[in-house]
């Protein structure tokens, strides 16, 4: 998708700064943290939010909790705790059309953070 965000950020064009890679999953720190960690995991396959999911799409779904969990026990929040939030459409604010979740920790949060 030529005018998408993440996909610049997932072929370089826009730079950010990596948390992890591989052939299908990009994580990324949040431009504009809400919390003192907020990392970003998105698919490389432009897919524009959960409700766009297809069955094809269960196994990339899956790749990338088990990467939220594989980066939860890297960056030491496995055992205090973290917030996953994926925003789907506008009446829950999603700005960026390009699925994505993200990961919030550092400190004790209450009801609403994004
Ligand atoms: P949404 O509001 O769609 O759930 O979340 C989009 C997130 O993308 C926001 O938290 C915003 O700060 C982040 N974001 C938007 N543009 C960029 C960017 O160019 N680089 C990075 N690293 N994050 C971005
Ligand atoms: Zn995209």
């Amino acid at each position: 998708m030529d005018d998408c965000i993440f996909c610049k950020i997932i072929n370089g064009e826009i730079p950010s700064d990596i948390v992890y890679e591989d052939e299908n999953v990009l994580a990324f720190k949040d431009i504009n943290p809400q919390m003192p960690i907020h990392i970003l995991i998105i698919p490389k396959k432009h897919i524009e939010s959960i409700i766009d999911l297809k069955s094809e799409d269960e196994t990339l779904v899956g790749k990338i909790f088990t990467v939220i969990n594989s980066i939860a026990r890297d960056i030491g929040i496995d055992k205090t705790g973290f917030r996953v939030i994926s925003n789907c459409g506008e009446n829950a604010g999603q700005t960026v059309k390009h699925l994505h979740f993200h990961i919030l920790a550092g400190e004790k949060m209450g009801e609403k953070i994004i």
